[in-house]
C-alpha cells in the first residue's frame, strides 16, 4: 500500500545531517562529527515511494506549492517541533528466548557479570532457553521488543545470533531476524554471533574449545554463508571470550565467505579485539571501555567505526567508554543499544543517546550523528538512512520539542512523538 505523498512543515528545526557519505570524524572535515546541518522553521516533502522529494525553508515551498511546481496529498503541521533521521541502533541481540531477570537480581545484590557467565550462567542460560524455544516462540518475543525499540525511534537494526552456539540454533536466530526485517516494518542487518561464547561442550579442556572454534569456521558460518543469512560476522574477543588467535581465525573464514566484520573488543581489558578489527578493517569495533592511544589511532587510520554501547556500562556498573578521546582521535563514533537479555535489555536508544553525553562525554550534536550517520555507515547504509536529503528513504522522526538537545537534556522522556519507516508512520 502506498502511503502517498505528505509535507511535514513549518518544523523548529530539520536536522540534515548534510552532506557526507562515510562515517564522520572530527578529524576529516573541521569538526563534522557535530555538523547537523540544521535549516529552521522548514519543511520535508516525501513521495509516495516513502522517498524524501524536497527539504527546505518552509517559504520556499509554499512557493513552489503556489506556482504548482510541487503538490502534496497531504500536510502536517509541525510548527514548533523537530524532524531528524530516525535512529539506527547498529548492535543488538535483539534474537532470544526467555529472560535473566533473577540474575539482573544477583548483580545487584553484588554478584560479578563475569563471574555468572563462568558459572554457566550469563550467555549460556540464553543459550539454553533460545535453544528450548520454538521457532514460533522465539519470533513473537522478539517482535514485541523491536516495537517498543521502534516506538523509541529505531528503523534500523542489526541483529545479532549467538544464543544457538551450535549449527541449527544459529541458523534459527538468524531466520527469525531475517522474518523480522520482512514482517516488521523496519530495516534489518544480521549478523553471524556464533563466536560469541564458549557452549558447555567446549569448556571441557583446550581439545574441546579448539572443536569449537573448528565448528564455527568449518560448519556453522559456510552453512550461515550458503543461506544468505548473515550479512556480517561478528566475534567476542575479550577475557573469559575468545583470544586474539581465535578470533583472528573466526574473522579471516567470515572475510573469504564474503561477509562483513565487527568485533565486540576491549570490554573487560586489552587482550587485542581492537587490533585485530583495525589489521581487519572491520566495519566496527564494539564496546572499548579499555582503550590506549595506540588502539585509538590504530581504528582511526583503518577507518574502523566505534561503536559505543553506555547502557551496558549503566547496568553492568562499569567504567563508560571515553567516547571523546576516541573522537579527539579521529575515530568515527557510533552509538547502539546492545539490547540483550543479561548484560543490556534497554530498549531504548533514544535515552542511550543521552547516556552516550552523559557517560562517554560526547556533545549533543555528536551523539545524534552517532546514532544516526555513523551507525548506518557501518553498517553500509550511509546512502539510505541516517540523513535526510533529497532521494533518500523517509526515516525519520518528529520530536515534541523546538530544540534536539532535549534528547539529552530530559533523556528519557518520551519526546519521540512521530516514527517514519520509509515514509510509513509506524509509531
Ligand atoms: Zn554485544
Amino acid at each position: 500500500m502506498s502511503a502517498g505523498s505528505f509535507a511535514l512543515t513549518r518544523a523548529a528545526q530539520v536536522l540534515t545531517l548534510h552532506d557526507p557519505e562515510g562515517p564522520r570524524t572530527a578529524a576529516r572535515r573541521g569538526a563534522a562529527m557535530a555538523e547537523l546541518g540544521i535549516l529552521r522553521d522548514a519543511s520535508v516533502v516525501v513521495d509516495a515511494a516513502g522517498e524524501i522529494e524536497w527539504i527546505g525553508p518552509h517559504t520556499e515551498l509554499t512557493a513552489l506549492m503556489d506556482r504548482g511546481e510541487l503538490s502534496v496529498e497531504r500536510v502536517h503541521d509541525c510548527a514548533g517541533e523537530v524532524i531528524m533521521p530516525a535512529l539506527v541502533d547498529p548492535h543488538t541481540h535483539l534474537v532470544w528466548a526467555g529472560d535473566r531477570r533473577d540474575e539482573l537480581e544477583l548483580r545487584l545484590g553484588g554478584a560479578d557479570y563475569e563471574a555468572i557467565f563462568a558459572a554457566g550462567g550469563g550467555i549460556l542460560s540464553s543459550v539454553r532457553q533460545t535453544r528450548a524455544a520454538s521457532d514460533e516462540q522465539l519470533y513473537a518475543q522478539s517482535l514485541r521488543r523491536i516495537e517498543r525499540m521502534r516506538a523509541c525511534g529505531a528503523t534500523t537494526f542489526e541483529i545479532k545470533s549467538g544464543y544457538g552456539l551450535e549449527l541449527e540454533a544459529e541458523l534459527r536466530q538468524l531466520r527469525v531476524a531475517r522474518r523480522l526485517r520482512d514482517e516488521a516494518g523496519v530495516r534489518v542487518k544480521t549478523t553471524c554471533l556464533a563466536a560469541h561464547a564458549f557452549p558447555e561442550t567446549a569448556r571441557r579442556g583446550p581439545q574441546a574449545r579448539r572443536r569449537f572454534v573448528d565448528e564455527i569456521c568449518e560448519q556453522i558460518l559456510p552453512a550461515v554463508a550458503s543461506e544468505g543469512l548473515a550479512d556480517y560476522a561478528d566475534v567476542f574477543c575479550d577475557r573469559g571470550a575468545f583470544t586474539k588467535d581465535e578470533a583472528a581465525r573466526v574473522l579471516d573464514t567470515a572475510h573469504a565467505l564474503g561477509m562483513g566484520l565487527r568485533v565486540h573488543a576491549n570490554e573487560f581489558g586489552h587482550t587485542g579485539g581492537a587490533e585485530l578489527a583495525a589489521e581487519f578493517r572491520a566495519a566496527s569495533a564494539d564496546h572499548l571501555l579499555h582503550m590506549n592511544a595506540d588502539e585509538r589511532s590504530a581504528l582511526a587510520e583503518a577507518g574502523v567505526v566505534a561503536t559505543l554501547l553506555p547502557g551496558t556500562s549503566l547496568v553492568l556498573g562499569k567504567p563508560f567508554a571515553d567516547g571523546r578521546a576516541l573522537i579527539d582521535a579521529g575515530v568515527a563514533v557510533a552509538i547502539a543499544s546492545d539490547c540483550n537479555p543479561g548484560s543490556c535489555a534497554l530498549e531504548n536508544l533514544a535515552m542511550i543517546l543521552g547516556l552516550a553525553c552523559y557517560g562517554c562525554k560526547l556533545a549533543p550534536a555528536e551523539a545524534v550523528v552517532a546514532a544516526t550517520h555513523n551507525a548506518a555507515a557501518s553498517l553500509g547504509l550511509a546512502a539510505e538512512v541516517g540523513r535526510l536529503e533529497v532521494g533518500m528513504s523517509a526515516d525519520l522522526l518528529v520530536l515534541a520539542t523546538d530544540d534536539y538537545r532535549d534528547l539529552v537534556y530530559h533523556a528519557g522522556s518520551p519526546l519521540v512523538r512521530e516514527v517514519y519507516s520509509r515514509g510509513h508512520r509506524i509509531s
